[in-house]
């Protein structure tokens, strides 16, 4: 029998009305009210209700239930469609990530990691630094290498950004519509002459200009079909069988910057766009109290520049010797046109990045090692299903610097069957960063990187004009190193562990449960007496305590201990350990796994030997 809860509170609206309304009612939105729903076990598949099971405290009327309806239970297949709303709301509900600055309505694009889920991110940070930084694997031919960290601050040189490209490439010009708020890269506008009427008629009306992303086969599909609405509704005549598209930039020019007749690729509305603004994804700032341009600053859009400026700096302190590699962890920010997916795309986020430094004659060895090393990563913190995937970069898709990129994907819930996101970039990168932060910013002139040159055929955008070499003691040669870069996003490897660790198993009590690896998950151990008296609190606090030395833990004497495991399950817990009376008999406790809900019991001195094989740490 599948029994399924359904909260209905003011901070559940969304989630509670949506399953509602798939079945053909409403819900009053009086606090607090729990409602079970349970599957006809004589039609499967369809969903009945039981009044007796209706929970509801407080003065919430029960008056609505008397006229519930409950018609087929479509509302299941929606649910697995959606699975992506039920695990934002779990997030929600149990305090993994909330909505940045929620009480004054959010704010698009920053989110906040709540009590679990700050533990669940601390988490998977700590194991990336212990096995990346700390504990490195062994080379490809079996031999250490060094890898050491940096902290670097957020706000840099304006010129590093300048070198690195980040100023010049980061930024476009956009336009935006005024009704739908969509914004577009001006440059990729295209606008196509709609008229109605026959060939050769000089009768032929203007139906309009409409636009479009691009001027493919797509956008004129898209157009066609656009166009055939518009002349219903405006002439009622038959269109004129001219596709043409000239760009946005064209017909700027053509008609004088006049755009009041072209239509929203978007929303359809006539003449709403803005005049091209120009927009750079680097979030800007002023350092000091006078703001112009002597004092604008950037926050960094990646980390990895502040390892290359540093380069020096750990080579001439740290006795490293090449190969090595430097990693950092930290905030980065990109202005992102439209933040969407949860925390997938925000505009504030935290990423874990290596540059590795090699000689160039073992860069594609070792291109091939990080690529291997950091799949596999994810694979051993439980991201083993086939929703992980290693994907190599075709050649037109590389930067002009890069000699090799794989991605490391996930098909995150909430893209369309068959599509993966971004987890990690795994780039071979070449000599670019570090020789850009020699000469200056780069360009690809014949399949040679060279310094973009101004008109003044001086260096557009001067380098630091420090030494950025390595001499190699054994092999007696300098070289500008290679770098391999594996560049992680902690927020979005979060996110696929959540996705990953979401499972509905409707056999159980509570059919939500989060299947965290043990290594990540937020609370490795809880601790329950059956109830909180007859001796049992006395037995089960100390155990606790003694947990809580190394793992965080939790306590838990109120309610039935069917609800405790279920918080418990929501939260990923691995482990329980319940006090009941046979404890105070024989000394032993019973503990509960979360994946098989199976129970032993063991004695009570043996709980923390027992979590730590169990935890393997
Ligand atoms: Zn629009």
């Amino acid at each position: 029998m599948l029994v399924m809860f359904v909260k209905a509170t003011p901070d559940n609206n969304t989630y509670s009305d949506r399953i509602f309304s798939s079945i053909g009612t409403t819900v009053p939105h009086t606090p607090p009210l729990i409602v079970r729903m349970r599957t006809d076990s004589v039609n499967p598949g369809k969903l009945g209700f039981d009044g007796h099971y209706c929970y509801n405290a407080g003065s919430c009327s029960t008056s609505w239930l008397e006229t519930f309806v409950i018609k087929d239970f479509i509302g299941m297949a929606n649910l697995n469609g959606n699975v992506m709303e039920r695990i934002v709301a779990l997030c929600k509900r149990r305090g993994f990530v909330f909505q940045s600055s929620e009480i004054y309505g959010g704010i698009n694009g920053f989110w906040d990691y709540g009590p679990l889920g700050v533990e669940l991110k601390r988490n998977l940070k700590d194991a990336w630094w212990l096995d990346m930084v700390r504990n490195p694997p062994l080379g490809p031919d079996g031999r250490e290498f060094q890898m050491v960290g940096l902290d670097c601050s957020i706000i840099m040189h304006p010129q590093v950004w300048k070198c690195s490209g980040h100023y010049d490439l980061f930024s476009d010009m956009m336009v935006d519509c005024q009704k739908c708020k969509s914004r577009f890269r001006h440059d990729q506008l295209y606008v196509w002459e709609v008229r109605s009427g026959l060939e050769d008629d000089p009768q032929s009306k203007l139906i309009g200009y409409l636009a479009t992303m691009g001027n493919d086969d797509d956008a004129l599909a898209d157009v066609q079909a656009r166009a055939r609405k518009l002349s219903k509704k405006i002439s009622g005549g038959r269109l004129l069988d001219q596709w043409q598209a000239e760009s946005i930039i064209a017909y700027r020019t053509r008609c004088n910057n006049n755009t009041d007749l072209v239509r929203c690729p978007s929303c359809d509305e006539q003449g709403s766009f803005t005049t091209p603004r120009e927009f750079n994804l680097m979030l800007e700032s002023h350092a000091g109290p006078i703001k112009d341009e002597d004092n604008r600053v950037f926050l960094r859009p990646e980390t990895a520049q502040g390892i290359f400026v540093n380069f020096k700096n750990v080579i001439d302190t740290c006795r490293v010797k090449l190969p090595f590699g430097i990693a950092q962890m930290g905030k980065s920010f990109r202005n992102e046109i439209t933040p969407r997916n949860f925390t997938f795309r925000s505009r504030e986020f935290e990423q874990m990045e290596i540059e590795f430094f090699c000689h160039p004659s073992e860069s594609n060895r070792w291109y091939e090692f990080w690529r291997d090393v950091r799949f596999n990563w994810y694979t051993s913190l439980g991201l083993k299903s086939a929703k992980l995937r290693l994907r190599e970069h075709d050649k037109d898709e590389l930067s002009h610097y890069s000699c090799g990129t794989s991605d490391i994907e996930y098909a995150f819930p909430f893209l369309a069957d068959g599509d993966f996101g971004e987890l990690e970039g795994v780039a071979h990168r070449g000599d670019f960063d570090l020789r850009s932060h020699m000469e200056g910013k780069l360009v690809n002139k014949d399949g040679k990187l060279v310094p973009d040159l101004g008109p003044d055929g001086k260096p557009k955008w001067k380098g630091s004009g420090k030494d950025l070499t390595y001499f190699d003691d054994e092999r007696k040669e300098r070289f500008t190193p290679h770098v391999v870069e594996p560049s992680a996003g902690a927020d979005r490897a979060t996110l696929a562990v959540i996705c990953e660790a979401y499972t509905v198993d409707e056999s159980r009590p509570s059919p939500e449960l989060m299947r965290f690896h043990p290594r990540l998950a937020p609370i490795k151990a809880a601790v329950f007496p059956l109830v909180a008296k007859d001796g049992m609190p006395e037995i089960a606090e100390p155990i606790y305590r003694d947990i809580r030395k190394r793992w965080p833990a939790q306590y838990d004497a109120k309610q039935s201990i069917g609800k405790r495991y279920a918080r418990m399950d929501e939260a990923g817990t691995p482990f329980c350990f319940t006090i009941d009376g046979q404890t105070k008999e024989d000394g032993t406790v019973t503990v509960r796994d979360r994946d098989t809900g199976a129970q032993e019991r063991i004695d009570k001195s043996r709980v923390s030997e027992y979590l730590a094989a169990k935890l393997n740490v």
